[in-house]
């Protein structure tokens, strides 16, 4: 038996309101997928929430919204899931790359400051593995430069931000949109899926109209009509909508975000005690003003420690691992395509290359973790 890096909590409940779905006749983007809209908007503290089929789709209709095109530059991190940089190829735009902070793995916002050119048209910082983003300092720099600053939590809900000595949940937004994934590897699963949160409701207005090809009026709607009624289509759309399938599951989620991000925490401050007395291992900086979900929970390994080796002997243990967040631009996908670097990217390739994210789950047992600690301990002696 081998442990795995994470396990979806999904239990009875959600399957009885799949069942109940089917049995409705309705099973897409109607009434369960308003009800998750709602409640996730009320969960996050934000006015609008919508729906979409992922967060990578999310991220494209939040940048569409903000008017990115051909040959717009978008500022982000390289050292992110290459959905985050995909989004912005999308649309035509460029990607320009800079480095993270080497505690919390997030955007240095010293180095946004110095990215922006004169062809900069928005800002997108990820909060990586559900650690916030100094997302202070970020909206300051956004507002300095009149730019929109989209804000990738597809890693961070239930993650929390002290803003002038209030907590707050992510995904308000602090910047203009906020963009999270339901895939089952993040902390809420619908299988996949994902949400747009905003307070302004022109973007909202926008991202309801492409999640379906930009048809006038909804299926809701022409299903409830008395009168026969013809829909048109004013622009270039997608079929980006979430199923009530989805949705369903969605709605039993949000119910259980703060046990599941409690016991979430709980293992992480585990992990933070017993692995302390391993030399040279590092584990993650939470910032005094943020309180990660700890979506994932990664370690820097002893100086001259291979990364690959001490996987593998973890694995040799029966525990599963993986390397550290990704580098955009160190892939065959960006070496010959448009993008900028923004400053030097020494840190993310660092943290590409010598972290490594160790198994957390909800149900995970303290035995199961000791046996994580003890399994590190032995492949980096
Ligand atoms: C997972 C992830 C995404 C993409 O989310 P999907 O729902 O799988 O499309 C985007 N950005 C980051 C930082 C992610 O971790």
């Amino acid at each position: 038996m081998t442990i795995p890096i994470i396990k979806p909590v999904i239990g009875d409940q959600e399957i009885e309101a799949v069942s109940e779905v089917l049995q409705s006749g309705w099973v897409t983007q109607g009434p369960k997928v308003a009800a998750f809209e709602e409640a996730f908007a009320a969960t996050i503290g934000t006015h609008h929430a919508c729906a979409v089929t992922n967060c990578t789709t999310a991220l494209h209709l939040a940048l569409l919204a903000c008017g990115i095109g051909a040959g717009d530059e978008v500022i982000t991190v390289s050292h992110t899931f290459v959905a985050t940089a995909n989004a912005i190829r999308y649309c035509g735009g460029v990607p320009v790359f800079v480095d993270i902070e080497p505690d919390t793995f997030n955007m240095d916002p010293n180095q946004v400051a110095a990215a922006i050119g004169p062809k900069t048209k928005a800002i997108i910082p990820v909060h990586q593995m559900g650690m916030p983003c100094d997302m202070a300092a970020l909206v300051a720099i956004a507002k300095t430069h009149n730019l929109p600053l989209i804000e990738d939590a597809a890693c961070a809900i239930g993650s929390e931000i002290k803003i002038e000595g209030q907590w707050q949940r992510l995904g308000q937004p602090l910047g203009d949109i906020a963009c999270f994934s339901f895939h089952p590897r993040k902390v809420l699963t619908t299988g996949d899926g994902g949400m747009l949160t905003s307070n302004n409701k022109k973007f909202d207005a926008t991202f309801r109209l492409l999640r379906q090809h930009a048809m006038s009026v909804p299926d809701t709607a022409r299903h409830r009509a008395k009168e026969v009624v013809f829909e048109s289509y004013s622009r270039l759309g997608f079929n980006y909508r979430m199923t009530d399938i989805q949705a369903a599951v969605g709605l039993l989620q949000l119910q259980r975000l703060e046990e599941i991000v409690a016991t979430r925490r709980r293992l992480a401050m585990r992990y933070q005690q017993k692995l302390a007395p391993i030399n040279g291992v590092q584990v993650p900086v939470e910032p005094s003003w943020a309180r990660s979900n700890f979506q994932s929970y990664c370690v820097r390994l002893p100086d001259g420690k291979d990364q690959k080796t001490v996987m593998q002997t973890m694995l040799e243990s029966g525990v599963s691992t993986r390397r550290g967040i990704m580098c955009c631009h160190l892939e065959p996908a960006y070496e010959h395509e448009p993008w900028r670097q923004g400053s030097s990217l020494r840190e993310s390739e660092k943290a590409q290359n010598s972290s490594i994210i160790l198994p957390l789950y909800h149900e995970m047992t303290d035995i199961e973790q000791d046996i994580v600690i003890e399994a590190l301990g032995k492949a980096v002696a």
